[in-house]
């Protein structure tokens, strides 16, 4: 009988097993648990430890993406980041420092750990599609795995046999549950849980291999982070393949990367992009990136896709047939030969016109006469199969009998096969049939990564345009309050935990009922839209803008204080009041009230900072409108009447 995962993992725990932060990052995690954590304990704690304190400092200016000046000491970064944030990156380089190697001899240690690397940042790079922030992202991708590396840190011998048989994941996952009662996605999900790791972070973790059996609601912000990861951890196992195994894998990425949104096209940028990332973060944690000089290539467009209306084609003769000979005499009964069985010919004399022919017509196949083994004819061959084209056709070397001594450097050189210019028609069908074998199948593979391609690039538009419907008020195009009450729950958490200031301003248009019996509902929608437009263009990147509800909005302002806040406000208010709406030849002039508040530690959740924002604003309405009006404290005061 096999027990419930918990249990498994409870003993797994209890026997110490299991990898664990050690040092520094232990102390960190024990310490951030207490509720009492004081940003000054965890700064001198982790000062102890010069590596960890250069990467913390190292880690926050990369976050931050040079938004801010440079972070250059420690308190700050540790401000910067937040108790929470300081606590995920020591847990992870604390883990990366201490399981480098191990007891499993069939585990790749440095390998698993330059792949979850690279899923890490992929998963920082997809943060906002994650509905995450990247450095949350980037924990969750690099801890994703971490139940393999605990499978093999606890069941060296055991786990070492079961990797050496190969098995696909699926395979894979069942026998670890059967021999070590959970998987290593279980098992991951249940160390982040004992790590202290929100439990989005664990759901996800527990699904992202298999985002299609996840039990979440399409558009939740579980089911974005778990899709983003499985995007994240195919773009880690792909830098962590060997040339050679990455060709195949790319149709799924493009798949992956469809889930969330993006389109074939934006996939090799994000992909480079993480490589160089990858790259810096490997010097710096001493891990061994791989040579990624073929992934642009890899990645690249599929070809033409007039191509693919005659792929089906390829499968059946007659296939398309470029002969290149430097005397056309030598190769006319071969030519007439295969145009009697109906294939179609296209000849070549000269180096330059063949590889002309090769790009142009694309044949299926070509068939080279060469003098000999020599060099001059290796040369030839190599040019030939140099191009994109050329090294997408099977290629018959036809040479003289004397020659075939020298066949072996013809193949290395790039020969797919051989025909001897003496040859018999037996020899001659047998070499056209196995070209034809290849070339089908050559076709066929094709065919099918274009199609994979294809259809994830227009699921990729349909996806992003639900999660973007998900998320947008239709009329005014701003984010909705789904969306912005979301994002206001994770910078009032960043705030909470870092001590950064964070406003919020509550808009509302004024006498907006007016407008409506005025001028008519349509027009009414029309000026909200107008308006909507005006107040986003005033605020900033970092701002998140949202309809709260009828004619009213609201604008979180993350690490802003109250006086940006108000200045912010003043902004909004005098561009409105600036402006003339309705439609064109008959606007006319609205104006808007706004309330502010920023979160003091007496406000005990976001809804208490919101209503505080919400009284300021009924007092800017008392007050005559068109004005901002400030809480301060528990009251509200008129700071503005512009
Ligand atoms: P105040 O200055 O006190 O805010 O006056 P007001 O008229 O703006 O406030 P009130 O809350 O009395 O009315 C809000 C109006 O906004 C009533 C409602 O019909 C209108 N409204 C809300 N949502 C929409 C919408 O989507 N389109 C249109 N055209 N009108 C809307
Ligand atoms: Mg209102
Ligand atoms: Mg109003």
């Amino acid at each position: 009988m096999i027990e419930p995962a918990s249990n498994c993992f409870e003993s797994l725990k209890a026997g110490g097993m299991l990898p664990s932060p050690q040092g520094v990052a232990l102390a960190v995690l024990e310490l951030t648990q207490k509720h009492d954590a004081s940003i000054q304990t965890l700064t001198h704690l982790v000062q102890t430890d010069p590596a960890m304190s250069g990467r913390i400092l190292r880690y926050a200016n990369a976050v931050h993406g040079g938004s801010l000046r440079h972070i250059a000491s420690l308190p700050h970064a540790i401000v910067f980041l937040g108790l929470f944030r300081v606590r995920q990156i020591a847990l992870g380089f604390s883990l990366i420092d201490h399981y480098r190697s191990g007891a499993c001899k069939a585990f790749d240690y440095l390998g698993y750990w330059t792949a979850s690397l690279a899923t890490g940042i992929a998963a920082q790079q997809v943060s906002e599609r994650a509905q995450c922030p990247p450095d949350e992202s980037f924990t969750c991708g690099l801890l994703s795995g971490v139940g393999r590396l605990a499978l093999a840190t606890a069941f060296p011998l055991d786990y070492g046999g079961l990797l050496l048989e190969n098995l696909p994941d699926l395979a894979l996952r069942e026998q670890e549950t059967q021999r070590f009662g959970l998987d290593h996605a279980a098992l991951s999900a249940e160390l982040l849980q004992d790590w202290g790791l929100p439990e989005i972070f664990h759901q996800a973790v527990r699904y992202h291999e298999l985002p299609t059996e996840a039990p979440f609601a399409a558009g939740s912000r579980s089911q974005a982070l778990t899709s983003a990861l499985h995007f994240a951890a195919k773009v880690g196992a792909l830098l962590n393949l060997d040339a050679a195994q990455r060709w195949e894998r790319v149709p799924s990425l493009y798949h992956a990367a469809a889930q969330i949104g993006l389109e074939d096209h934006q996939v090799p940028p994000l992909v480079e992009s993480v490589v160089g990332h990858w790259q810096d973060w490997g010097r710096e944690l001493h891990l061994p990136t791989r040579d990624v000089s073929d992934i642009k290539l890899l990645l690249g467009l599929p070809p033409d896709p007039v191509q693919d209306e005659n792929l089906s084609a390829l499968v059946v003769l007659p296939m398309r047939v470029a002969l290149v000979t430097s005397n056309a005499e030598h190769l006319r009964a071969l030519a007439e030969t295969l145009d009697a069985m109906g294939l179609n010919v296209e000849l070549a004399t000269e180096r330059d016109s063949a590889l002309r022919l090769l790009s142009e017509k694309r044949p299926d196949m070509m068939m080279v006469e060469l003098p000999d083994a020599g060099d001059v004819s290796v040369q030839t061959l190599r040019e030939l199969r140099g191009g994109e084209a050329g090294r997408q056709t099977y290629c018959i070397a036809m040479i003289p009998p004397e020659a075939e001594a020298g066949v072996a450097r013809l193949m290395l050189a790039g020969a797919s096969d051989y025909l001897l210019l003496n040859y018999s028609e037996a020899a001659l069908l047998a070499r056209l049939h196995s070209a034809q074998r290849v070339v089908a199948l050559q076709g066929a593979v094709r065919s099918e990564r274009e199609s994979v391609i294809r259809s994830s690039s227009e699921w990729a538009r349909s996806n992003r345009r639900l999660l973007q419907e998900a998320l947008t008020d239709p009329l005014t195009k701003l984010h909705n309050r789904r969306y912005g009450l979301d994002r206001f729950a994770q910078e009032w958490s960043f705030s909470a935990h870092s001590g950064a200031p964070l406003s919020c301003l509550m808009l509302d248009i004024d006498h907006f009922k007016r407008v409506n019996d005025h001028y008519g509902h349509e027009i009414g929608d029309l000026v909200l839209s107008q308006i909507a437009s005006v107040v986003e263009r005033t605020c900033r990147k970092a701002d998140v803008v949202f309809r709260f509800g009828g004619e009213e909005f609201c604008v979180v302002g993350p690490s802003t204080s109250l006086a940006d806040a108000i200045h912010l406000g003043e902004r909004i208010v005098r561009g409105v009041r600036g402006e003339r709406f309705g439609e064109l030849g008959k606007r006319f002039a609205v104006t808007l009230s706004i309330g502010v508040a920023t979160r003091t530690a007496s406000d005990i959740d976001l809804e208490a900072l919101l209503a505080r924002a919400d009284k300021a604003l009924y007092s800017a309405k008392k007050d005559g409108r068109d004005r901002v009006v400030a809480a301060r404290g528990g009251d509200a005061s008129v700071v503005d009447k512009a």
